[in-house]
């Protein structure tokens, strides 16, 4: 699932790659648009934005939201990208072979394709002229970077339950998901099941501390080891996420694993103690 630092470093290629470009043809394989696309305008997809200029693209949360200028003057659409768990974006060359579950190819100006590629067909593209119009986009939380210690703390006070899942929640901190929430509690050395209503002053501080690097030094990550292939997930640089039963980097300990498919946890129990124990 792409979160923060991935979206980050997709939405950085495409303001080089696609911005300032017209999106000349859009294809729908398998009837990918019906399946992922929901119009909140009066609009289909395809005639909406086809003739657009791509003006600007921007990252919030788990989003990527493009603002198209179709051929009308100081009209603008919004196309709002929510990948959730499957969904990829791929820059292409027309010829290049598509991969499989392409469901959407964006033929821009210049000759590239964008392409959305969707394993499970999870995400959804809204197309809409106001984004506070988008389910889950008004309400989400701030972004981590722009949040000071003091309103980091003023933001978990309402959520008691376990810190992982207040810490997943897009309307308390916008952009951290499963794989990421699990590197920033090993980074504080906290047990990811801890209650927030359980977490001290000190605590909280250093959940704050390891969010902030965490994330940043994720990002630089990402963007050396993505390059141009935005479709692309790198993450064999991560401490804990996905590396059951490997060493965990700062005290050897086996890492452990909670749950089970898409939702699982994984931690060091010498590094990250307490919690209750559940799902083994
Ligand atoms: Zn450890």
């Amino acid at each position: 699932m792409p979160e923060l630092p991935e979206l980050e470093v997709v939405k950085e290629v495409l303001q080089r790659r696609a911005v300032g470009r017209t999106i000349e043809g859009v294809q729908s394989i398998g009837g990918g648009s019906a399946i992922l696309v929901r119009s909140l305008t009066q609009q289909r997809l395809e005639e909406a934005v086809t003739g657009a200029q791509i003006a600007a693209i921007e990252r919030r949360g788990k989003f990527l939201v493009f603002t198209l200028k179709p051929d009308v003057q100081d009209s603008h659409l919004y196309l709002a990208i929510n990948p959730k768990l499957t969904g990829r974006l791929q820059l292409a060359q027309p010829a290049e072979k598509r991969l499989p579950k392409t469901h959407l190819v964006f033929s821009l100006s210049g000759g590239h394709q964008l392409r959305y590629v969707d394993q499970r067909t999870m995400g959804q593209l809204y197309l809409a002229a106001d984004l506070s119009h988008v389910p889950d986009y008004a309400a989400l939380g701030p972004e981590p970077f722009n949040v000071s210690p003091g309103e980091f703390r003023e933001r978990l006070t309402p959520y008691r339950g376990e810190i992982k899942g207040v810490l997943t929640r897009g309307e308390c901190i916008a952009g951290i998901g499963n794989a990421y929430a699990d590197e920033i509690l090993w980074a504080a050395r906290l047990h990811p099941y801890r209650k927030r209503t359980a977490l001290t002053s000190e605590e909280i501080d250093r959940l704050y501390a390891a969010m902030q690097s965490v994330l940043r030094e994720a990002t630089e990550k990402v963007r050396v080891e993505m390059g141009e292939a935005i479709h692309r997930e790198p993450r064999d640089f991560m401490a804990v996420h996905m590396k059951s039963g490997e060493p965990c980097p700062r005290c050897g300990t086996p890492i452990s694993l909670i749950g089970a498919n898409q939702r699982i946890t994984n931690l060091c129990r010498t590094c990250q103690p307490g919690g209750l124990i559940k799902g083994m």
